[in-house]
């Protein structure tokens, strides 16, 4: 239901939370946050989801969840009940991968039963959770040969049909968030030496008023430092920031 992201100097947790806040007024049954902090060799990586309110998963956050990147997601099922395993973000068999997810996958039953007859075991039954395994196995590969973030986000996106707007993280390139928009609202937000992701400008007014509106089709990679923007078929888009007026 709704998206947003975070990358630059700032910890993201709050800006997550504060993002999700704003978006509360879509309607959703539960929230999280996936946040990437590369120093700690034990968590890599946290995610913290809660069914409810912004502030059940606020409630539920560790006083201590370091890390300047992160996604965060309020939900309105559309595949599998309101509840903490059903929300997002999803996170690959191998821990490598989180996603965040607007939208419906269409193809979703015939992917689920694919990756359990290679034995990835899934832990949630919505649609979304099976794009964190595909892109987790293009990134592995086949005989250790895996691809590139981005071009693994364009492989695992390739095999889906429906509707989405996702984020994804790759705690093994903790600079970025790869997104990738059909049919469902996404925009990137141009701070000084941050950007944000979100699936609606209020999310991030507070923070800047240069979006990026994507189109669908569009995928994006998200540096601290600006974008690059490209399709399906590798080729590079250009798409330029827009001064939006919303009054906070
Ligand atoms: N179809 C996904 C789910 O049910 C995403 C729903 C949404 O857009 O919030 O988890």
């Amino acid at each position: 239901c709704g998206i947003v992201g975070y990358v630059g100097p700032q910890q993201a947790a709050p800006v997550l939370v504060e993002g999700l806040t704003r978006l509360e007024y879509r309607g959703y049954d539960s929230a999280g946050i996936a946040v990437l902090n590369p120093r700690s060799t034990a968590h890599p990586s946290r995610v913290v989801r809660a069914k409810g309110r912004v502030r059940d998963l606020e409630a539920a956050l560790p006083a201590r969840l370091a890390g300047t990147i992160g996604i965060g997601h309020t939900r309105w099922a559309t595949h599998g009940e309101p509840s903490e395993a059903n929300a997002h973000p999803h996170t690959s068999f191998d821990g490598r991968v989180h996603v965040v997810h607007n939208g419906i996958i269409d193809n979703f039953a015939t992917l689920r039963s694919r990756l359990a007859v290679d034995g990835v075991e899934l832990t949630s039954d919505t649609d979304t959770e099976v794009v964190a395994h595909l892109v987790a196995r293009e990134l592995a590969g086949q005989d250790g040969a895996g691809l590139g973030f981005e071009d693994a986000v364009r492989a695992a996106v390739a095999q889906i049909d429906g509707t989405y707007a996702l984020a994804v993280l790759d705690t093994a390139n903790p600079d970025r968030i790869v997104v990738a928009r059909n049919g469902s609202p996404l925009l990137l937000g141009v701070g000084d030496g941050e950007m944000f992701v979100a699936s609606d400008a209020s999310a991030i007014v507070r923070h800047t008023s240069q979006v990026v509106l994507l189109d669908d089709g569009d995928f994006a990679s998200v540096t601290p430092d600006g974008f690059r923007t490209f399709t399906a078929d590798e080729e590079h888009t250009a798409r330029s920031a827009v001064t939006i007026d919303l009054t906070v």
